[in-house]
């Protein structure tokens, strides 16, 4: 049996933020404005495992209206949506995920976000596929106003 599910998010760029990817902080002048630390390519990958599971989405799960969640490393999060998927009897066979970001370069971090998901995720590192685009000065991404992310995956029950 397998299921396959997909994800996005967007977050805006702003000043006096710190900039997350993968659980990788990355120097850089303005971070993403966000109720938790605004990881959007983990968040990406949230909604992916649970669309495939047809489980709602990152705000049936953890609502940015509750505390707890303030500021919490999305880290926390995969892994809890991780738990709850492995749960049901479902592991990751494949995640190709794709950040849209003009700058800073991501390529220098690609690695740290792979081996973090791979972990969070319980996989080995072939099974995790990060890349990065610009749009090309173009739209939200490409003006510098936000960040966003996509990520598509398969599950399979073991
Ligand atoms: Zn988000």
């Amino acid at each position: 049996m397998i299921r396959s599910g997909f994800g996005y998010d967007v977050h805006r760029l702003v000043k006096d933020r710190e900039l997350i990817l993968g659980g990788v902080k990355i120097p850089h002048s303005k971070g993403l404005m966000g109720y938790s630390d605004a990881d959007v390519l983990l968040h990406s990958i949230i909604d992916a495992l649970l669309g495939a599971l047809a489980l709602g989405d990152i705000g049936t799960h953890f609502p940015d209206n509750d505390l707890a969640y303030k500021d919490i490393d999305s880290r926390l999060l995969l892994r809890k949506t991780y738990i709850l998927i492995s749960g049901k009897g479902w592991k990751i066979n494949n995640l190709d995920a794709t950040i849209c970001c003009q700058e800073p370069k991501l390529k220098p971090f690609i690695y740290d976000m792979r081996k973090n998901i791979a972990c969070d995720l319980n996989c080995d590192l072939e099974q995790i596929s990060v890349k990065a685009t610009t749009e090309e000065g173009l739209g939200l991404s490409g003006k510098g106003e936000g960040i966003s992310a996509f990520c598509q995956l398969l599950l399979i029950k073991v």
